[in-house]
C-alpha cells in the first residue's frame, strides 16, 4: 500500500500529541495516511502495551488512517543500529510514503531524539538499492527515499520552520488524544501513579500550544514543524494570509 503522508514515532500517542490535526486535515483532502509507532509504549508508567494497542487502534479510526502498523522495537532501549535500521528501511519500502512526518530531534524523553534520528537516516538509506531488503512474501523490494521528512514539535519548543492549520479538526484531535484513556486526563480517583502527561494540564498545555501557533499565522490552532531540507512553494497563494 503507497501512503502519501507517514507519521513514525518512537511511542503511541506521540502522532496524537503533535501532528494528529495535520494527518487529519490530508486524509480530509483525499491523500492516503498512515502511522507506524517503532514501540508499544511498554515502559510506560501507566497503563500496559497490550491497553496501549487498543487505544491506538480507536484513535486511528478517529484519525481516519489508512493504516497504524508497529515496528516492535524495545521502548527505551532501541538503538540507532543496523537491526533496527533494518526494519525501518522494509517498512519505509513498504509504504513509499510521500511524506514522512518524524519525532522532534530534541525533546524531554530521549527515544524521541533517537528515533528522530533513526527516522531522518532511514529515510536516506532506504534509498539505496543495494541495501536489500525483503518483503512480507520474502520477495526483495524496490528502494525509496520519501521526498519530504518533516519533524514535529513534541513537547520542548523549538520555533517551527513551517506550520499547518488545524483549525477545522481541533476537536476530533482532542477526540484523537483521549483516546489513551491511561495515559491522558487521569481521574483523579485512579489506581495508578498520576505522571507529568496525566493531568488536565499537560492536556491544556498541547492545545494551547496549537493555538498559539495558529495565532502566529491568523488562524485558530496550528501544528509546527522543522525540516532539514529547504521547502519551496509553486506560489504565494500557498500560504496562509492574504498576499495578494
Ligand atoms: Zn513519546
Amino acid at each position: 500500500m503507497k501512503l502519501d503522508i507517514l507519521a513514525i514515532a518512537a511511542h503511541p500517542d506521540d502522532v496524537e500529541l503533535a501532528c494528529a490535526g495535520t494527518l487529519m486535515v490530508h486524509a480530509a483532502q483525499g491523500m492516503k495516511v498512515g502511522v507506524l509507532d517503532l514501540t508499544r509504549g511498554e515502559l510506560g508508567t501507566r497503563g500496559s502495551a497490550e491497553i496501549r494497542e487498543v487505544e491506538a487502534a480507536t484513535s486511528a479510526k478517529v484519525m481516519g488512517l489508512a493504516v497504524r502498523d508497529n515496528l516492535g522495537l524495545a521502548d527505551g532501549f532501541f538503538r540507532n543500529e543496523r537491526p533496527e535500521q533494518m526494519l525501518l528501511i522494509a517498512a519505509i519500502r513498504k509504504y513509499r510514503p510521500g511524506i514522512v512526518l518524524a519525532n522532534a530531534f530534541v525533546d524531554r524523553h530521549p527515544d524521541h531524539g533517537r528515533a528522530a534520528q533513526l527516522i531522518s537516516d532511514c529515510c536516506f538509506l532506504s534509498g539505496l538499492r543495494k541495501i536489500e531488503t525483503l518483503d512480507e512474501d520474502g520477495k526483495p523490494q524496490e528502494a525509496w527515499r520519501p521526498p519530504q521528512v518533516f519533524h514535529f514539535l513534541q513537547d520542548s519548543f523549538t520555533h517551527p520552520d513551517f506550520v499547518v492549520d488545524i483549525s477545522e479538526v481541533i476537536e476530533r484531535k482532542k477526540e484523537a488524544i483521549k483516546c489513551f484513556k491511561t495515559q491522558f486526563l487521569a481521574p483523579a480517583a485512579d489506581n495508578e501513579p498520576k505522571t507529568y502527561i496525566s493531568s488536565p494540564a499537560f492536556f491544556e498545555s498541547v492545545i494551547s500550544r496549537d493555538q498559539t501557533m495558529g495565532k502566529m499565522v491568523g488562524v485558530a490552532y496550528a501544528e509546527g514543524f522543522t525540516t532539514v531540507k529547504m521547502l519551496g512553494v509553486k506560489s504565494f497563494k500557498d500560504l496562509i494570509g492574504n498576499v495578494t
